[in-house]
């Protein structure tokens, strides 16, 4: 169905004029129906080239007729006007058809506006510039002949109504190009949120990270704390069963500890654990080991894949290492300086959860380094 039908009082009488309106009606009606199919795969192309060559038509006409005024000599103030409504026709349907996509009812603004600026165009303007055309033919001035028609009844009301649709209109784009800003800003906002919210998850990433070592490790001697020692030795007991490989472990007590504290004062006594946790720590060369405060004075370490020979080296560089840092112990029985006693156990788990049953046996050989005179290790008997 046609959107613009065409209508005896549309012809102005002047040829041209009236068969190229004819023909911008037929692209306004071609255009329409181009909206109104929903079948076509390649709408979006056919739309743009309709329109194309709408516009291109709409340019070749307005120039056509404005070549015409001048070439009758119309009134310069016609001609001025007349071409100031063309232009901003042509300027009009770009900023629609730009803003399109953001339109609730894209095909009824623009062919409303298209049809209803054309029809009133031709109805007030052309009629007018059509009359002026005669008037000048049979002998009146140009200046009289655009007088006249001022006082002509039609062409008020139809230059109100097409100032009133074109305002429209015009409105009608700023309020697109407002959404369309609106858009962009809410678009942008979103994009920042998203920014600042996946820095905040990284954040929050890293803090659980951090709170996580931070659990897992002794405030005083930062190696692994008692709670993350038994997660880990259960671990390494389930896997070496599995595996039926051998794993070690390694219970280390700083010998008379309790008078290095009386002699030398609590903060020596919490520097000298911190310096033995080091010694030991440097004992360890596999990055499966693992050194832990069992409690007190009272450090343990796991030795995964270890059989007792390995273990037994271990343990007796531990004595050595802790030794070697000749730190004073002005109140010990068994040597001049710090020395620690160290229980060794190392075993293939019979069962999964073996762990406890490592640490007693390794509990009760560190029990007889002490008993045997301290500053040792010894291994518990298979
Ligand atoms: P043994 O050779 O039989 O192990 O004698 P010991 O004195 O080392 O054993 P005991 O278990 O009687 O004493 C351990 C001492 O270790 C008692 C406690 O004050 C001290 N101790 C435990 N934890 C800390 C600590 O974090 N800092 C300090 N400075 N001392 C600690
Ligand atoms: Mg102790
Ligand atoms: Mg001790």
């Amino acid at each position: 169905m046609d959107a613009f039908v065409w209508d005896q009082n549309f012809i102005t009488g002047v040829e041209d004029v009236d068969v190229q309106h004819h023909a911008l009606v037929d692209l306004f009606n071609e255009l329409s129906s181009t909206f109104q199919s929903t079948d076509l795969d390649d709408r979006e192309a056919l739309l743009n080239d309709t329109f194309a060559r709408l516009v291109a038509y709409t340019e070749y006409h307005f120039a056509d007729e404005e070549a015409l005024m001048r070439g009758v000599g119309l009134d310069p103030r016609h001609i001025v006007s007349h071409e100031a409504e063309h232009a901003h026709f042509v300027e009009q349907i770009r900023t629609i058809w730009s803003a399109r996509h953001s339109m609730p009812d894209t095909a009824e603004s623009i062919i409303g506006f298209l049809t209803s600026w054309l029809g009133l165009h031709i109805l007030g303007t052309d009629q007018a510039l059509a009359r002026q055309i005669v008037a000048i033919a049979a002998g009146t001035t140009p200046e009289q002949a655009w007088r006249n028609e001022k006082d002509f009844p039609e062409s008020k009301t139809t230059q109100a109504l097409l100032k009133l649709i074109a305002r429209l209109y015009h409105v009608l784009a700023q309020q697109n190009a407002g959404l369309i800003d609106v858009n962009r800003q809410l678009e942008m906002r979103v994009a920042g949120r998203t920014q600042e919210l996946a820095h905040a998850n990284e954040e929050l990433l890293n803090a659980n990270l951090q709170l996580e070592a931070f659990s897992r490790t002794d405030g005083l001697l930062g190696i692994a704390n008692r709670g993350y020692f038994d997660e880990r030795l259960a671990q390494a007991c389930a896997a070496a069963f599995r595996r039926e490989q051998p794993l070690a472990l390694l219970m280390i007590d700083v010998d008379h500890f309790k008078q290095f504290n009386d002699c030398h004062g609590h903060p020596k006594g919490d520097a000298c654990l911190q310096a033995v946790a080091r010694a030991v720590e440097d004992t360890l060369t596999r990055s499966t080991d693992l050194v832990a405060r069992y409690g007190g004075e009272e450090l343990a370490v796991i030795l995964p894949d270890t059989d007792a020979e390995g273990a037994t080296t271990v343990a007796a560089r531990v004595v050595a290492n802790v030794a070697a840092l000749g730190l004073v112990h002005g109140a010990s029985q068994v040597s001049p300086c710090v020395s620690v006693s160290v229980g060794v156990a190392a075993q293939v788990p019979p069962h999964k959860d073996g762990s406890s049953r490592l640490v007693e046996e390794a509990d009760a050989a560190l029990y007889e380094a002490k008993a045997g005179g301290r500053n040792r290790w010894v291994l518990a008997p298979r």
